[in-house]
């Protein structure tokens, strides 16, 4: 288990972390969010050794990381670290090197992982010379290679079309599924809330929010009523005091109601104005929940 304990960073007058804190578990899926400048990439740059923290701690099963240890992680940095030049397999072949494997073995594993991402005809290839989402396969590549047990990962879904973003969230999924403790963060949230069970949000550098996608969801304060009267009188629902439209389209509402209201008092209403063909009940979603964490709007 990665264990991030309080860690605090100032850049000068900046400061980056104020205290960061969070657990990533073998086999679990964690979307690390948190609005542009939260602190993301230093808290994840910390336990690569990259950043020295000014305080806190980074444990692996326990202890404090050592170099050995981090043989055993793969990462895929926000500025992606490949070599431009260097053939494919060679590089990929080289991560694994790097990262204690034999010559041979990282050959192989390096051409297995070429083949699952569909560049096998393009082993000898150079990085320059592949699109930006092949460059990010195969930077994905170079950080699975030596079968990680820990996988971080800096934004992996960013600049790739709806297929990759389904490729790279399978091959993540996959990865937890088998054992590895993953942890990558993301702006996309409607990605984020279909692929992990939790999330931690980060907000100026301490954390806003952390637990089960779930959890956090069904724990906001409000909910989200859609309705829709067939040809009612739109004003019924100003009759409703404790609902706030957020969206009308014709005759349907969407409506944004607080966690303890009547629903068969909203629901009389809705039929009092005429015909409901449409009511539907639901915890916001992974985006409003980080709005609210974050203060945004
Ligand atoms: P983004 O979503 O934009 O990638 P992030 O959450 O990854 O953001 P960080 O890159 O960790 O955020 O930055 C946190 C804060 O620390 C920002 O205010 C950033 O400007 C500052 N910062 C990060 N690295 C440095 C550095 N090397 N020197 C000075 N300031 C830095």
């Amino acid at each position: 288990m990665l264990q991030v304990r309080e860690l605090t960073k100032a850049y000068g007058e900046i400061i980056a972390l104020r205290g960061v804190s969070m657990n990533v578990h073998k086999g679990q899926l964690l979307g690390f969010l948190g609005p542009n400048g939260a602190g993301k990439t230093t808290t994840m740059r910390s336990v690569f050794g990259l950043v020295e923290p000014d305080s806190g701690e980074v444990l692996w099963n326990g202890d404090p990381i050592a170099a050995k240890d981090r043989l055993g992680f793969g990462y895929m940095p926000e500025e992606r670290g490949l070599y431009p030049r260097m053939r494919n397999l060679e590089q990929v072949a080289y991560f694994g090197m790097l990262h204690g494997m034999s010559r041979q073995a990282a050959y192989l594993e390096a051409g297995r992982w070429l083949a699952e991402f569909g560049l096998a005809d393009r082993a000898e290839g150079r990085l320059e010379e592949l699109s930006h989402g092949n460059q990010q396969r195969l930077q994905l590549a170079a950080a699975l290679v030596h079968s990680p047990e820990l996988l971080v990962l800096d934004e992996p879904f960013a600049g790739l079309d709806p297929v990759g973003v389904g490729a790279m969230g399978e091959i993540l999924a996959a990865q937890a599924a088998a054992g590895t403790a993953v942890v990558f963060s993301s702006h996309q949230l409607d990605l984020v809330e279909d692929l992990c069970d939790d999330v931690v949000i980060i907000n100026e550098g301490a954390v806003a929010l952390a637990g089960a996608v779930r959890e956090l969801r069904t724990g906001a304060a409000h909910r989200h009523v859609t309705v829709e009267v067939r040809d009612g009188d739109p004003g019924w629902v100003q009759a409703v005091p404790q609902a706030a439209v957020l969206r009308r389209d014709g005759d349907r509402v969407l409506l944004d109601v607080s966690n303890g209201i009547q629903l068969d008092a909203l629901l009389a209403a809705a039929q009092a104005a005429g015909e409901v063909v449409e009511f539907s009940y639901e915890p916001p979603s992974l985006n409003e929940v980080f709005l609210d964490a974050v203060g945004g709007s």
